[in-house]
């Protein structure tokens, strides 16, 4: 395994409200293979799984006896370019404001109300991320998903 699991991990400062927490288990990941060998690891020890992302919107009760996955699978790009739109595919753990600013730059509207919503791309649609009259329903396309309990 080449995936660096950390033990009893303190979770505070990923946490944007910094309520102390600690994780039993903790690692980040940077792809798809790593989050499967992640998955694998939290399946052969029976741990429960909890993916976090910019931790904008976490906190923990108690601290987290299971497998704490940080999300930093980034980057994006234009996958479709039709005549009056495009289709951005963008990776979970990109962290969403910066992919709206660099989709504003290049003038690519539509997401720009939504600029300053801390946190990463893959928690924006597990809510639907909105403001100022904007939800992330109205530009969302599809999106890639491992089923964790499978
Ligand atoms: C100051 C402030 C202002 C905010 N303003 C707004 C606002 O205007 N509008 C708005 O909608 N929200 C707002 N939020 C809330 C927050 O920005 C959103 O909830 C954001 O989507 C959280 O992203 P995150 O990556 O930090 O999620 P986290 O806190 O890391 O995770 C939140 C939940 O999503 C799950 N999750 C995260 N990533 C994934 C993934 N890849 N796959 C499956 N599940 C995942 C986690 O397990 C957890 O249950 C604000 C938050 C703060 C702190």
């Amino acid at each position: 395994m080449n995936l660096n699991i950390e033990k009893n991990k303190d979770l505070t400062n990923l946490l944007t409200l910094k309520i102390p927490a600690r994780a039993k288990y903790f690692t980040k990941i940077k792809d798809k293979e790593e989050l499967k060998e992640a998955l694998l690891f939290a399946k052969e020890k029976d741990l429960e799984v909890f993916v976090l992302g910019g931790g904008s919107n976490t906190f923990f009760k108690n601290d987290f006896k299971g497998l704490v996955i940080k999300n930093e699978i980034k980057g994006w790009f234009v996958k479709k370019e039709y005549k009056n739109k495009v289709l951005v595919e963008a990776f979970s753990g990109e962290p969403w404001p910066k992919l709206v600013s660099q989709l504003v730059s290049l003038n690519l509207y539509g997401v720009e109300n939504l600029a300053s919503i801390y946190g990463t791309v893959g928690a924006a649609p597990v809510q639907n991320i909105g403001a100022y009259g904007v939800e992330l329903k109205d530009v969302f396309e599809s999106l890639i998903a491992i089923n964790i309990k499978t």
